[in-house]
């Protein structure tokens, strides 16, 4: 075990890694001294974020570089750095230095202080967005405060301290659709706000189009509340007593034989009703599509590279897979152990995993 671990998910961020690396590095130290580990998740990045990331480790022993195999989103990086993560006190942050590493210090002494599991950061004002996320995400917040049975507190994003207690309820929870900020709320134990100004990005463009703010939206909102089903049955019942409305007054025009031009009306119950249906069908979409895709139980995230404390003993994981058996290079690897190919083959042999210094 280490005392702290930093899981960062990186998604296209070759602009920040360095600068993420240096300061986080700092502050883990002064606080930790040599007792820390770093774990940056590459979520399959299209620019050279892993070859710098692999440089890195090669020189710094407290790093572990986790390459996944494919795009899995931020949600789901997140999720295998967590679950490959060893501290007893592990820290959330992003890659693109918004939330200020050095509050780790002062997000700790609140933790034993206060004796609390979870300290989360909670955004008093956000430099550098755009209105519109500003709003968006404002708007979002309090839709799903409303919304949600779970007390998932308001303008918090990933960016918190967990207990190594919690984490282990955190992963203990096999939900594809991952909320993070909202699970580690619905968990329990005693947990504490830790207000802050929430800085520009470091470098480069946001990696949430509006698509996957969308998407996120929608997990959140689907994993934390049935709400949006009961909408659809509410809406049934207002439009059944609407119906009955217009039953009346068709009856009353029959009864008193006046001719009934009737299209527009007609046309009105017609477009409304299936307008309706259309949006209550979607939504019911929305929570099978999510049905369907636990109930194959897929692992959550498939890691294709580890360079670090891959293999060590006691870097367990439950949620996914890390492939461990020959690839591409390792046969070329176990062609060299076997002394076939070692003479006059200048390359030094190349190792999927390192051990963990
Ligand atoms: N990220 C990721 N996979 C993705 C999208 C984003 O790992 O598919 C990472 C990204 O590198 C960053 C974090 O998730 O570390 C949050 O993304 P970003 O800062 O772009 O979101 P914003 O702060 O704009 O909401
Ligand atoms: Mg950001």
């Amino acid at each position: 075990m280490t005392a702290l671990s930093i899981v960062v998910p990186c998604f296209n961020e070759q602009e920040c890694i360095r600068s993420l690396h240096a300061r986080v590095t700092a502050a883990a130290r002064e606080r930790f001294g040599d007792d820390y580990e770093v774990v940056l998740v590459n979520d399959s990045s299209k620019d050279g974020t892993w070859e710098l990331m692999r440089t890195l480790a090669a020189e710094d022993p407290r790093l572990v570089v986790v390459n996944l195999s494919r795009n899995h989103g931020h949600q789901l990086a997140l999720t295998a750095g967590l679950d490959l993560c060893r501290g007893d006190v592990v820290l959330i942050i992003d890659a693109d230095l918004q939330d200020p590493p050095e509050l780790i210090g002062p997000m700790l002494d609140l933790m034993r202080r206060e004796e609390a599991d979870v300290i989360y950061g909670v955004r008093t004002s956000r430099a550098g967005e755009t209105a519109f996320k500003r709003a968006a995400a404002h708007g979002f917040y309090r839709l799903l405060s409303r919304a949600t049975e779970v007390d998932i507190p308001l303008d918090a994003g990933d960016f918190r301290l967990i207990s190594r207690r919690a984490l282990n309820v955190l992963l203990a929870m096999p939900e594809q659709a991952r909320f993070i900020r909202g699970m580690v709320a619905w968990i329990g134990f005693r947990q504490l706000p830790f207000p802050y100004h929430r800085d520009e990005r470091f470098a480069g463009e946001t990696k949430y189009p509006l698509g996957k703010m969308i998407r996120f939206a929608l997990d959140a909102l689907t994993g934390f509340s049935s709400a949006p089903l009961k909408l659809a049955s509410q809406a049934g019942l207002l439009l059944s007593l609407g119906s009955l409305l217009i039953f009346a007054y068709i009856m009353l025009g029959w009864i008193r034989g006046g001719t009934v031009p009737g299209w527009t009306s007609l046309m009105l119950v017609v477009v409304v009703l299936g307008a309706v249906q259309m949006f209550v069908l979607g939504l019911m979409g929305e929570y099978i599509g999510r049905l369907y895709s636990q109930a194959k139980q897929r692992p959550l995230y498939i890691v294709q590279d580890i360079i670090g404390a891959a293999y060590e003993p006691g870097r367990e994981h439950r949620l996914g897979v890390v492939a461990s058996a020959v690839g591409p290079v390792a046969v070329e690897q176990e062609g060299q152990q076997r002394g076939q190919h070692d003479v006059g083959n200048d390359r030094p042999p190349r190792r999927l995993a390192e051990p963990f210094d």
